[in-house]
């Protein structure tokens, strides 16, 4: 049985259990002015077990029952002040009492004063001399009916306290405490009628945690609820009173900022909490380090219903995570437009190579001392039905769906059959290399080095002429791990460079370790050698630091003589650019190769 169902059985049992009538206490309040009468009343009660109240006028029997629970009056009709008709109506006409049942006690005749009594709230009339008997009986009935009144209302109360809980269960999420999904989405439908007719802006904010099941997988469960609990606090503490908050499930939270004074203060919001959630979270026993990415979907009239509107903000929120983590995107069309595109290129890049739609163009890499190539790096093209598609789009949608590792044992597999290719008709030297880009999913894939093998034997290049290119990024996001694979890879003969280098963060200490051959100096810095001081400096140190460390130093990009001069002038070994060629398909190589490689004597 879940906790909840036990929560709200127990509150039911306890106001419905059969004993939940003995503990209580039944007061019989029993007024007269003649003390004998009282007396007489309490004696014959007293058998019963009663427990006895007395007053002696109308005005302290309202005194005593201003301050006592009682279950039935047994009131005296005449009596000096407030006569016993007139404390009833007084009675009555209260709140907590009027549902007391009195019951008058009379000298009087039985004919003359029973209708007054009636009219005045009488539930009985007993005429004196009062026997005994009559008297026990008609109080047990009362008090039994009493009894029954009493448990009717504990049980109702536990009902509706149950019904309250189970209400508070359907609509929050027991972890956090926040609202859940389907109750946010209720508070959407409500509010996208409201904001339709106040022209207010309202938006609405899609909250992911960016690598959540990392932290679950390897810190387990517990760790990972107590984390979700911290950042429901967090982004809590942002928002106004008048901002709703859910956790739809899993790491994903969303907002509702309600009345807003302009789209742009939507941003600065997302902006808070995201600053608030890279603050470490200091839990019982580890102190962890998260950040969020976040979806922001403005309510117009394009939405028909709240799920509509939790989609824009749900894409928007793969947009931010796309930009790079840690930060908020806002939805728009266009943004869904790309998104169709992703998914269509993809089913689309899973059928180019049996398509033939494949094919690889190959740009020269020149020696900076005789302007001879000494290589040629390897870089895919994909025309679908007549469109050139860019690397830059289709390679991140390779990595993201999967297919990278296929399309790159393709890529590696006729690279190297093409370099043996002429290396064997002649157009290059035996020590010509090729140079194949290798994203990291296809490096972690773990069949990469029977990959790696497959590619050599079925070209029969030597392992020399094969140099791979890995992005710095790749190589530093878990280097203990690639030192490893690095050193199998390089215990076959292949080479390694570092591409790209300079975009992201190296660590001094691994690229000292890590058994790599090149450095490619990233074309953004080549690209501004002439204009801007910094990359020109920066240039220099690279050039510097790789020869320090033993390494060849690739420049890419380069376009102006301007460039290549300076480079040459640091010592940078191999150029790489439009400058020299732009990458051209395999049939056009060996025409540039003779331009640029004219035969030597020896
Ligand atoms: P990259 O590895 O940095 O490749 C160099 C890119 O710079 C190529 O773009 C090339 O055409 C371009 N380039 C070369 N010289 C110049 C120049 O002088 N000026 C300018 N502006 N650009 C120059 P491309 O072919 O569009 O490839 C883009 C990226 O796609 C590559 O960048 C690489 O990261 C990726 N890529 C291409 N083919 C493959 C592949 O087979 N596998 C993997 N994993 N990635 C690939
Ligand atoms: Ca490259
Ligand atoms: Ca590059």
């Amino acid at each position: 049985m879940s906790t909840k169902t036990k929560h709200i059985l127990d509150i039911l049992e306890a106001g419905t259990h059969p004993d939940a009538h003995l503990s209580m206490h039944q007061n019989v309040l029993i007024v007269d002015d003649v003390s004998f009468n009282l007396t007489f009343l309490e004696t014959v009660l007293e058998q019963d077990g009663v427990h006895i109240l007395k007053a002696s006028s109308g005005e302290e029997a309202i005194t005593t029952l201003q301050h006592n629970e009682v279950s039935l009056i047994i009131m005296d009709v005449m009596m000096p002040g407030l006569s016993g008709y007139q404390t009833a109506s007084i009675i009555r006409s209260n709140e907590k009492t009027k549902y007391i049942p009195i019951i008058f006690v009379t000298a009087a005749d039985r004919n003359d004063c029973s209708f007054e009594g009636y009219q005045s709230g009488a539930v009985d009339i007993l005429y004196k001399p009062v026997a005994p008997e009559i008297l026990r009986s008609k109080v047990n009935i009362f008090l039994e009916l009493d009894k029954q009144r009493q448990l009717i209302k504990q049980q109702s109360e536990a009902l509706k306290s149950a019904l309250e809980q189970l209400q508070h269960y359907a609509q929050h999420d027991q972890l956090t405490g926040l609202f859940n999904r389907d109750q946010i989405y209720r508070i959407l439908e409500k509010l996208i009628a409201g904001s339709a007719r106040n022209r207010t802006v309202m938006a609405l904010l899609f909250l992911d945690l960016d690598h959540f099941k990392h932290i679950n997988d390897s810190l387990g469960h517990d760790v990972g609820d107590q984390l979700l609990k911290s950042v429901a606090k967090r982004i809590c503490s942002v928002l106004r009173e008048s901002d709703f908050v859910a956790r739809l499930g899993g790491d994903e939270f969303a907002v509702i900022l309600n009345n807003l004074e302009s789209r742009n203060a939507a941003g600065l919001v997302a902006q808070k909490i995201i600053d608030q959630l890279v603050v470490p979270h200091v839990l019982t026993e580890h102190e962890i380090l998260v950040s969020c990415s976040i979806g922001i979907a403005f309510y117009d009239e394009n939405y028909e219903n709240s799920s509509d509107m939790l989609k824009a903000a749900d894409s928007a929120m793969y947009q931010a995570k796309r930009k790079g983590r840690s930060q908020y995107a806002f939805y728009s069309a266009d943004l869904e437009e790309q998104a169709i595109r992703r998914l269509e290129l993809a089913r689309a890049l899973n059928e180019a190579i049996d398509k033939n739609e494949l094919s690889i163009y190959y740009q020269p890499q020149l020696n900076t001392k005789d302007g001879r190539i000494v290589g040629l790096e390897a870089l895919m093209r994909w025309q679908l039905n007549g469109e050139w598609i860019g690397p830059y789009e289709f390679i991140p949608i390779a990595e993201e769906s999967g297919l990278i590792p296929k399309l790159g044992e393709w890529m590696l597999v006729n690279s190297c059959k093409q370099i043996k290719a002429w290396q064997d008709a002649g157009v290059f030297a035996a020590n010509v290399r090729v140079a194949v880009n290798i994203s990291n999913r296809q490096l972690q894939a773990g069949n990469f080095l029977d990959i790696l093998q497959r590619a050599l034997t079925q070209s029969g290049i030597t392992p020399k002429c094969l140099e791979l290119e890995l992005t710095e990024s790749a190589v530093m996001h878990d280097p203990d791990n690639t030192i490893s694979l690095f050193n199998e890879i390089h215990k076959m003969g292949i080479d390694i460079a570092v591409d790209d280098f300079g975009t992201g963060y190296s660590s001094l200490s691994y690229l000292r370790k890590l058994p790599i051959d090149t450095l490619k100096i990233d074309r953004s810095f080549v690209q501004d050698i002439d204009v801007d001081a910094n990359d020109e400096a920066i240039v220099n140190a690279i050039i510097g630091l790789a020869h320090h460390l033993g390494l060849q130093v690739v420049a890419e990009g380069v376009e102006t003589e301007k460039q290549r001069k300076h480079l040459l002038s640091q010592g940078c070994d191999i150029l790489q650019g439009y400058l020299f060629s732009r990458p051209l398909p395999a049939e056009q190589v060996p025409a540039l190769a003779q331009s640029l490689n004219p035969p030597t004597k020896n």
